[in-house]
């Protein structure tokens, strides 16, 4: 073994302590939200595609209100590519842009059909050559649909990352790789559950909950927001997205 000091690589801190700091918070907030999970309500790879797809720019919650009608008329990408325009139109309505959502599941179905007859593919490098469908749909689709491990880097997830000091990157796709490996591959999908839940429910963009939150000890952004318990608590959220 060398007797070589470990490079310091920000704040002081080494890698092998950014690597066990990163680990524990993710422990800290699996022990927080023990049920963290896709808050996208699916039966099958294809139904969490679209689903994921239709969450663009919407709540969860909303999408999960279409999802019955929408799958009940549409259960395949076959049915899905030969849908009504002005009928799926009229189903995607409530969760807003709906002629460019309409758009996007007609043609992802259609390539479903055309490329994969009719199957969601089990692979990132097909997954992202299907129309509308980037790394981020992606990797929800591979870990939560065919446990496959995957890390989702949303907007609370890189939010997340850099006020953790895990990485000061911004780019999703470097973001993901960093982060990647300060974490055993088997772990990405929850990860990705845990950061996700607590920036819905307490490390919000504005206004974090820094006095009820519960990885504060080893956060470099603590004070972020308020730190007093009693406004703290007002902030956190129980549900997610509303
Ligand atoms: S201490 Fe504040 S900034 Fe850090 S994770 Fe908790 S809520 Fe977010």
């Amino acid at each position: 073994m060398s007797d070589a000091p470990e490079t310091v690589i920000s704040g002081g801190e080494t890698r092998t302590g950014l690597v066990r700091r990163a680990r524990k918070i993710d422990r800290v907030l699996a022990e927080t939200y023990p049920d963290a999970h896709c808050e996208l309500d699916f039966d099958d790879p294809f139904q969490l595609l679209v689903v994921t797809v239709l969450s663009a720019q919407t709540t969860d919650k909303r999408v999960n209100a279409v999802r019955p009608t929408l799958f009940a008329a549409y259960p395949d990408a076959k049915a899905m590519a030969a849908a009504d325009r002005a009928t799926l139109e009229g189903i995607v309505g409530p969760l807003g842009f709906f002629r460019a959502k309409t758009e996007s599941l007609l043609k992802l179905s259609a390539a479903l059909v055309e490329h994969h007859d009719g199957k969601v593919p089990p692979r990132l490098d097909d997954l992202v050559k299907l129309p509308g469908v980037g790394r981020k749909t992606a990797n929800v689709v591979l870990g939560n649909a065919f446990g496959i491990p995957g890390i989702t880097v949303d907007t609370h997830f890189g939010r997340l990352v850099r006020r953790f000091g895990w990485t000061e990157l911004t780019d999703p796709v470097k973001v993901e790789h960093a982060i990647g490996e300060l974490f055993p591959k088997k772990d990405w999908t929850m990860l990705s559950h845990h950061l996700i839940w607590h920036g819905r429910r307490r490390c919000h963009a504005r206004n974090p909950a820094c006095g009820a939150c519960p990885v504060a000890k080893w956060c470099p952004a603590y004070g972020e927001g308020p730190t007093d318990p009693v406004a703290a608590a007002k902030l956190v959220r129980t549900e997610g997205r509303a």
